[in-house]
């Protein structure tokens, strides 16, 4: 029946930047979906833990600086160990830096790049090979944006990275596909989390915004809750390289 599909009971994710925001509502909505979760982040996720556990999952959280690539194997080490297997990925850690065109830093350029981008190859290529060796396919999402699309304005690097990201979740789909595996991701629009508080705070900006979505308000964290699990899940076994907009209707306008 279609409904099992969506179900991820016997399933281990890893999800980073899962203290807060996005990451924490796709960890607990693969939770809910049955998964057991790796959380990972610079951040306490304590919180996260405790709702994870509260639905009866196993959660092992994993404290890691994705700036560098240094903690993605003991990432993988840890979760396998503790859970005993990967079956999903969900690369969301990111961040963001704004400032105008012409005063931007080599600083800010490498720091969301580091983060944005290369842990997301780094680490999808390491739990890739885990896919590999285990011979049972998996699944990785990984977290893009609106200005995968569109160029923004204030936000050079974070538009390189995630730009980048929907073109390398093309490249890892078609690499992996023939091992079982299932690369896409999500593009979430304008989300209520602290990442945007700056622009929710700007009284002119924040109307400007809302008055361009269709939906005529921000997005939810927990609205990312279902295409994460359907990604996630057997439902969407034939999806490849594809980024999914959740965005209130912001590209279709
Ligand atoms: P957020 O700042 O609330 O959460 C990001 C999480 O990543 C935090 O828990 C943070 O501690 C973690 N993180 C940051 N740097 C890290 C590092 N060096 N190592 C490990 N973890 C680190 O932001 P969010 O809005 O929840 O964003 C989550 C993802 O969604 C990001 O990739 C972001 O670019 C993307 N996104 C957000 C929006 C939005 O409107 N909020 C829109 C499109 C895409």
């Amino acid at each position: 029946m279609i409904l099992d599909d969506f179900k991820l009971d016997g399933k281990v994710a890893i999800v980073t930047g899962a203290a807060r925001g996005l990451g924490q509502a796709m960890a607990i909505g693969l939770a809910e979906a049955g998964a057991d979760v790796a959380v990972v982040d610079i951040l306490d996720t304590k919180d996260t833990q405790q709702l994870i556990e509260k639905l009866g999952r196993r959660c092992v959280s994993i404290k890691a600086d994705l700036s560098s690539t240094d903690c993605v194997a003991q990432i993988v080490k840890t979760t396998a160990e503790e859970l005993g297997s990967i079956d999903i990925l969900v690369n969301n850690a990111g961040i963001i830096r704004r400032a105008p065109l012409l005063e931007f830093t080599e600083k800010d350029w490498d720091d969301v790049m580091n983060i944005n981008l290369r842990a997301l190859f780094f680490l999808s290529k390491a739990v890739g090979e885990v896919f590999v060796e285990q011979g049972k396919g998996g699944k990785i999402v990984n977290i893009a944006s609106m200005l995968s699309f569109q160029g923004g304005i204030l936000v050079p690097s974070y538009t390189a990275s995630k730009s980048a990201v929907m073109g390398l979740t093309r490249l890892l789909a078609n690499e992996l596909a023939p091992h079982g595996v299932n690369v896409n991701a999500i593009a979430p629009g304008y989300m209520a989390t602290d990442n945007t508080t700056p622009l929710r705070a700007d009284v002119e900006r924040n109307k400007a915004i809302i008055t361009r979505i269709p939906a005529g308000r921000w997005g939810e964290p927990d609205d990312l809750k279902g295409v994460v699990v359907f990604l996630a899940s057997e439902a969407s076994a034939y999806m490849q390289g594809y980024t999914v907009a959740v965005d209130g209707g912001w590209l279709a306008r």
